[in-house]
């Protein structure tokens, strides 16, 4: 038997997509401010920052998924990067707002001071009533760079550069900065693949997770049904059973062996729990205790079965359990006997 992985139907909930992309933008535009705000007065962290979008993006879509029954990893994952990437882009929006702002408070600043200057000539001052601080601004943008605005902005951030240090950087620091023109477009664009790359990953995975289609329903029940060694070669012998679908040899204890000190491997079944029309998962994973209660967990074989083969597996289970309840009867009778 050759291993037959699970297909995803590409199916979800009525709307399910469209509350998926709509929460991932909600999410990444509300990340995005509050990390364009932290990052002027507090610190900003490169990479740290992209990564963190991502996560959050991802998280809310990882939730929409299961709630909303996406089996769409693809689409899933697209609309999961579409978030982030809008969270990325509201940095740079917010960051765009407060420094606008900034500026403007200066200019109006400055403009008042020249009309109060008595040494300032009147038609100077006839001049600087007649344009507004932000056509001022938008003006010299548009001088500079050919156009005002928001991206005007990003061509005067890129041309002052980011300072890269070991605390994160910042847009027009007094110190020079590392980066400057197409090294921190650079830098944007790896910061955008970041973000995306993280939520992507983790809403195409979240959506690949095995669901019932008969009762609409994730499988929601993992059960480990035999634990064995965890070495090379017992591993192996292990999955040759299975892809023989001979599964009374897969739980065999002579073909599964003894787990040793920190090393096991484990046979498990995803499945739905509701019904058993259903095509259950059957994986192999090796456990490796790495210190004080912490395992690493690594997948070695995992394969759908039919459901024939799941009842047939049953049914060795109940009759191993039905045998060593036997033995255990027949213990507790020697114990009783040897006592009176
Ligand atoms: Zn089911």
């Amino acid at each position: 038997m050759v291993a037959r992985a699970y297909h995803p139907s590409g199916k979800s909930a009525p709307g399910a997509l469209i509350k998926l992309v709509l929460l991932a933008m909600v999410a990444g535009v509300a990340i995005g401010a509050v990390e364009s705000i932290v990052s002027k007065y507090v610190v900003n962290l490169v990479l740290i920052f992209p990564l963190l979008i991502g996560m959050v993006v991802g998280g809310v879509a990882t939730r929409q998924i299961k709630t909303g029954k996406i089996r769409a990893p693809g689409s899933a994952a697209l609309l999961a990067c579409l978030g982030a990437l809008v969270g990325q882009a509201t940095i740079h929006y917010v960051d765009y707002l407060l420094w606008r702002n900034q500026v403007v408070q200066e200019i109006r600043a400055d403009t008042e001071a020249a009309r109060a200057n008595p040494e300032v000539g009147a038609e100077e001052k006839a001049e600087l009533a007649q344009i507004t601080p932000e056509q001022q601004l938008d003006g010299f943008l548009e001088l500079k760079y050919g156009r005002g605005g928001f991206l005007g902005y990003l061509q005067l951030a890129a041309e002052s550069g980011v300072s890269i240090s070991r605390a994160g950087h910042s847009v027009g620091e007094d110190s020079d900065p590392t980066l400057t023109g197409s090294g921190v477009y650079t830098l944007w664009g790896l910061e955008f693949l970041l973000a995306a790359g993280v939520a992507f990953f983790m809403a195409y995975s979240r959506a690949r997770h095995p669901f019932c289609e008969i009762c609409d329903a994730w499988y929601d029940r993992t059960v480990a049904i035999a634990v064995g060694n965890g070495q090379k070669q017992p591993v192996k012998d292990l999955i040759k059973t299975i892809e023989a679908a001979d599964w009374s040899a897969m739980l065999a204890p002579a073909t599964l062996g003894e787990p040793t000190k920190g090393l096991s491997s484990v046979v498990l079944v995803e499945r739905c729990a509701t019904c058993e029309e259903h095509e259950p998962l059957l994986s192999v994973k090796v456990v490796r205790q790495t210190g004080k209660g912490k395992a690493q967990t690594s997948e070695r074989y995992r394969t759908m079965i039919r459901t024939d083969e799941m009842r047939a597996i049953a049914k060795i289970l109940d009759q191993q359990a039905a045998a060593e309840q036997v033995a255990a009867d027949a213990q507790a009778t020697a114990s009783a006997d040897a006592r009176s």
